[in-house]
């Protein structure tokens, strides 16, 4: 990578986008895939047949030899079977080929992959279809096709496929509502998301030599360093040259394989930092989150660092989160959550803004869930991250609106200027609304909502199923509503008022992290649901079950196999980590802490042999060790019959619950008794590097 390279010319160079489409398909061809596109239906075997050709002598150029069908599982991850482009020609020569059948279709080993039981065992296969609404591209010497992945039965297997189903359905119920207002041109709405994603980058070697962050992901123990974030220097500061480095490079992989990565930053922990694109669509969002997860794996390495995606690498410093920015966009470049100029661009605004305040609440156990998952069980509800209880934040202006439409009384803003609400004139509502509440897990950012509770691991496909899920649902509601009266105006306002009125307890600006909104959040009959295992039931819970169902969605057996594979996952993990902190317990802090043990006994021997000398400290430091490592070699003899106790994984919700509350539970235990033995220690004898070792490696 040279000083002069064009990064217009870079962006986008490993992607089949549509200037290549343009470009290389015949005009027949071209037009037939956009009108495929336009009008969500599949493509005909002889259209597949011309596009895959191009496409591979388009990969071909760029260095390309295998392709593979890229889709994302259950497991969260994407995951790819690589071909090689190779077919015999006779006479022991090949020719270079990829056929419309293997553009458009692939055969996966659907065992391999989480199913929830969807699969049954004597039908193992599943299949891959090309999503051609994100474009293909080439790394590694590899056209990646994203795909779709489902059984050979037709159910869900993946992330995508209730993603790009949502989208469809969000469409069509944004085009009635923007009919009723008159709005002839817009022929499509589509969400529109930008991912913050936050990471830790660390050391290599300071990695290398703790298992648990190496099959973890996280420090299963850790004292707390003597300087943590306090001084907020870390924040927005000057970035290192080893970081630097590694963040320009990552910028230029993105920007080859078409992904907008705009910002990039520091974050508030030590070695925390933070990339974020230019939003898109919500399916290239996806595919693109997900690239950009692995590449900052990939790049790191290549600079002997390491990308901690784990949501709460390190006990009792911030977590790491992802920010989805999630709007709705016209595909004539309207905005649907900004604040208009006329009463009329207001109301249907408000009109908007009332069908997503209305469906978070209402489904606000679902968004809970799907945000759920063991590493983020350790962040939501710290003191960092925004707390497990779902409320909305809109800011002092769009606060007072509402208030002012519940009580039906006049708006007075700011400079005291007097609105009328009435039933024709709706409020001119402030553009800019620059209040920010960093407490809040959703909060409404002057055109966008930007939802906080999700891990930064995760895949970004759930929450955005749900948001236009739900919001499809409540613009469903009214357009029927809306549809059939007589008096349009006259409708939307009570309709508005209505709302705003039955679900004013999910708006909430005060500070989320405090002891007195718990309080208040269970007064207004709010959700507090702590844990993965305690959400994981809103999966099955009929209201969620007929909401999905109803739009086509997911199906019921869909939604029972996400509940099983999420409870399985949880207990899965729980019993990695348990048996890797025994493992690092037993084979190396204990016998350190009983080596140091020995040598403080030495001392103590010695040192009465001589009458002068006292031994005061020796003796409480031997004490209280060996109180700890008592302790400490108590509880992993507790956690070996947890273990051996425990119900097979997957053994639902009550198996779940077993894992939480005697293995995790367990766990939690032993972390503190390793992570206060850490701390007096002498640092000669302790085996692993510290939080300051790993954290201010780089
Ligand atoms: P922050 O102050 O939270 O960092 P930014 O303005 O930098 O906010 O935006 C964060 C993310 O939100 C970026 O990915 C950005 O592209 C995205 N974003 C901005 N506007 C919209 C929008 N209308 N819809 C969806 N995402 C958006
Ligand atoms: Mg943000």
């Amino acid at each position: 990578m040279n000083k002069t390279t064009n990064i217009p010319e870079l962006f986008g160079s490993m992607v089949f986008n549509d200037e290549q489409m343009r470009q290389r398909l015949d005009e027949k061809t071209y037009t037939a895939l956009q009108q495929c596109l336009v009008q969500g239906i599949s493509l005909d075997r002889a259209l597949a047949t011309q596009i895959a050709a191009v496409m591979k002598d388009w990969a071909i150029e760029k260095g390309a030899t295998h392709y593979t069908h890229w889709f994302q599982p259950m497991t969260g991850f994407t995951a790819e079977k690589h071909d090689s482009f190779i077919a015999p020609a006779g006479k022991g020569k090949i020719i270079m080929e990829l056929s419309g059948k293997e553009l458009s279709r692939g055969e996966a080993d659907a065992s391999s992959f989480p199913s929830g039981g969807l699969r049954a065992t004597f039908e193992a296969r599943g299949y891959t279809a090309w999503d051609p609404t994100s474009y293909a591209f080439v790394k590694d010497k590899t056209l990646y096709i994203p795909t779709i992945f489902c059984s050979y039965s037709g159910d869900t297997l993946d992330k995508k496929t209730p993603l790009l189903r949502s989208m469809r359905l969000l469409d069509r119920e944004c085009i009635r509502i923007l009919r009723l207002f008159g709005n002839t041109e817009a022929t499509h709405v589509i969400p529109q998301v930008g991912p913050e994603q936050e990471y830790f980058l660390i050391d290599k070697e300071a990695y290398r030599r703790r298992e648990d962050l190496k099959f973890c992901g996280r420090t299963l123990f850790g004292a707390k360093p003597p300087k943590g974030q306090e001084l907020d220097d870390h924040y927005y500061g000057a970035i290192k040259p080893r970081v630097a480095a590694f963040m320009h490079e990552l910028d230029h992989e993105l920007w080859k394989v078409g992904v907008l990565a705009k910002t990039e930053h520091n974050e508030a922990a030590p070695a925390q930092h933070e990339i974020a694109p230019i939003y898109t669509d919500a399916n290239t969002a996806c595919d693109h989150n997900q690239l950009t997860m692995e590449l900052l794996k990939r790049v790191a390495d290549r600079h002997g660092l390491v990308c901690l995606l784990h949501e709460k690498p390190f006990d009792g410093v911030n977590g790491s989160g992802k920010h989805n920015n999630w709007s709705l966009a016209t595909n004539t470049g309207e905005n649907l959550l900004k604040p208009g100029q006329t009463p009329s661009q207001n109301a249907q605004f408000l009109l908007f803004l009332a069908a997503f305040i209305k469906g978070v609440d209402e489904y606000q156990e679902m968004l809970r869930c799907c945000v759920s998952y063991p590493g983020n069980d350790h962040r939501l509800g710290g003191y960092e991250a925004p707390p497990a209880i779902v409320s909305i934040f809109l800011g002092a202006e769009l606060t007072a609106i509402l208030e002012s439409i519940i009580a039906g009384r006049d708006y007075v803003d700011i400079s005291k200027r007097k609105l009328e609400i009435g039933v024709d004139t709706l409020p001119e509502i402030p553009q800019d609304t620059t209040d920010r509440n960093r407490t809040s897990p959703l909060a409404f950012t002057g055109n966008k909502f930007e939802f906080r509770m999700l891990g930064s691991s995760q895949s970004i496909a759930s929450p955005n199923v749900v948001f236009n899920t739900i919001m499809a649902e409540e613009l469903g509601r009214f357009a029927d509503r809306l549809e059939r009266s007589e008096n349009f105006r006259e409708e939307l306002a009570a309709l508005l008022h209505e709302t705003f009125k039955a679900h004013q307890r999910i708006i909430f600006d005060g500070n989320g992290y405090g002891e007195a909104w718990i309080e208040e959040a269970k007064r207004r009959g709010l959700a507090n649901l702590r844990d993965t295992v305690d959400c994981m039931p809103a999966y099955i819970d009929p209201k969620n079950v007929e909401l999905f169902t109803k739009h086509g969605i997911l199906t019921k057996a869909e939604m029972h196999a996400r509940y099983e594979i999420h409870l399985e996952n949880y207990c899965k993990v729980t019993t990695i980590e348990s048996n890797t902190l025994l493992d690092m317990v037993q084979r190396e802090i204990l016998p350190a802490v009983l080596r140091y043990s020995d040598e403080l006994a030495g001392t103590i021997l010695r040192k009465r042999k001589t009458t002068v000398a006292s031994c005061v400290a020796e003796e409480k430091l031997l004490a209280h060790i060996s109180a700890l490592s008592d302790r400490l070699y108590e509880l992993c003899a507790q956690m070996k019959v947890h273990l051996a106790g425990a119900p097979a994984v997957d053994g639902g919700i009550e198996a779940a619950r077993y894992y939480r509350d005697k293995v995790f539970a367990c766990q939690s235990d032993m972390r503190r008794v390793v992570s206060e033995l850490e701390s007096c220690t002498s640092a000669a004898h302790w085996p692993y590097p510290t939080y300051a070792d790993i954290l201010f490696s780089v």
